[in-house]
């Protein structure tokens, strides 16, 4: 079932868990994901980042709506790394039920206006807003270019713009951290972050760190988790094995096998995070079980 950011994460919130955020630009690969969620009974976020849906288009957007409404899992569709204001006016008419305005490259006040006019029209329909505060790191710069974030400004940020979850910055970098680079996250500033806010965080750039930080991280107040990099690795990694065969060239044959190593990946990522078997945590039998096309089998929707 399609629920909203908010309706999702608070039940992670609640229950000391992650939901893995899995971004998604290709229908193979989201199909993947949703089908290896539903075998594990896990809530899932299907994250696409604007770049993203430009390659998926918005007509595919839909078919993936479709496809998560009919999901017995809860689930919702995430709107990934958004510029502007326009940008996700658009995302939301296309049916993103969370949406992520990332103003965290501005000064602290800009990044609290455009953050809370952001949650103001989101909020307005339905639709969860992620704020960020501090910075993420990057791959390309020597020490990360981490800017560690604040407890007390997340607190002012989160009363400022009433964002639904904060992503937070404590060491975390986007992408595949290169050999000479252990990542080390700073466990107790987050403990500190979420017990100043009590809502749900976010960790972003989560691919390609040590498992137990990762576990303990979700243990400690991060309630969904960006895993973009592993995933890719994993699909094309055997996309490129495959194609060892020259005389491959049905997707049908190459597909598959990629796919499969793709969800060994996420399906690792929901055990890690706590998520694998919480769907049942969303489930009112009463409100979701409806026989809504006679057919006696109680759709659930
Ligand atoms: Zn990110």
């Amino acid at each position: 079932m399609l629920i909203s950011g908010h309706d999702l994460l608070d039940v992670a919130h609640q229950n000391s868990f992650a939901i893995p955020a899995f971004n998604v630009a290709d229908y193979h690969m989201f199909n993947g994901l949703i089908e290896i969620s539903e075998k594990k009974n896990s809530p899932v976020i299907i994250a696409i980042h604007p770049n993203e849906v430009n390659l998926l288009g918005f007509d595919t957007l839909r078919a993936i709506r479709e496809r998560l409404h009919r999901s017995p899992v809860p689930a919702s569709i995430h709107w990934d790394h958004g510029a502007t204001a326009d940008q996700m006016v658009a995302a939301i008419q296309g049916g993103f039920t969370s949406v992520m305005l990332d103003a965290s490259a501005e000064a602290f006040d800009e990044n609290i206006a455009q953050t809370g006019r952001a949650v103001e029209i989101a909020h307005a329909v339905g639709v969860s807003v992620e704020g960020e505060l501090g910075t993420i790191g990057k791959m390309e710069s020597a020490d990360g270019g981490i800017i560690y974030t604040d407890p007390s400004d997340a607190v002012t940020f989160v009363e400022r713009t009433g964002v639904d979850s904060l992503a937070v910055a404590i060491g975390t970098r986007h992408g595949i951290y290169p050999s000479n680079i252990t990542p080390k996250l700073k466990l107790d500033l987050l403990r500190e972050i979420k017990a100043a806010v009590g809502i749900p965080l976010v960790l972003h750039g989560g691919s390609n760190n040590p498992d137990d930080e990762i576990g303990e991280a979700a243990r400690s107040g991060v309630n969904k988790i960006n895993i973009s990099s592993d995933i890719k690795v994993a699909f094309f990694d055997k996309v490129r094995e495959v194609l060892q065969d020259t005389s491959l060239r049905e997707p049908d044959a190459i597909m598959p096998p990629a796919v499969e190593a793709m969800q060994a990946v996420a399906s690792q990522k929901i055990d890690l995070f706590g998520a694998a078997g919480k769907a049942d945590l969303y489930r009112t039998p009463a409100a979701y079980k409806v026989d809504l096309f006679g057919t006696g089998k109680g759709e659930t929707y």
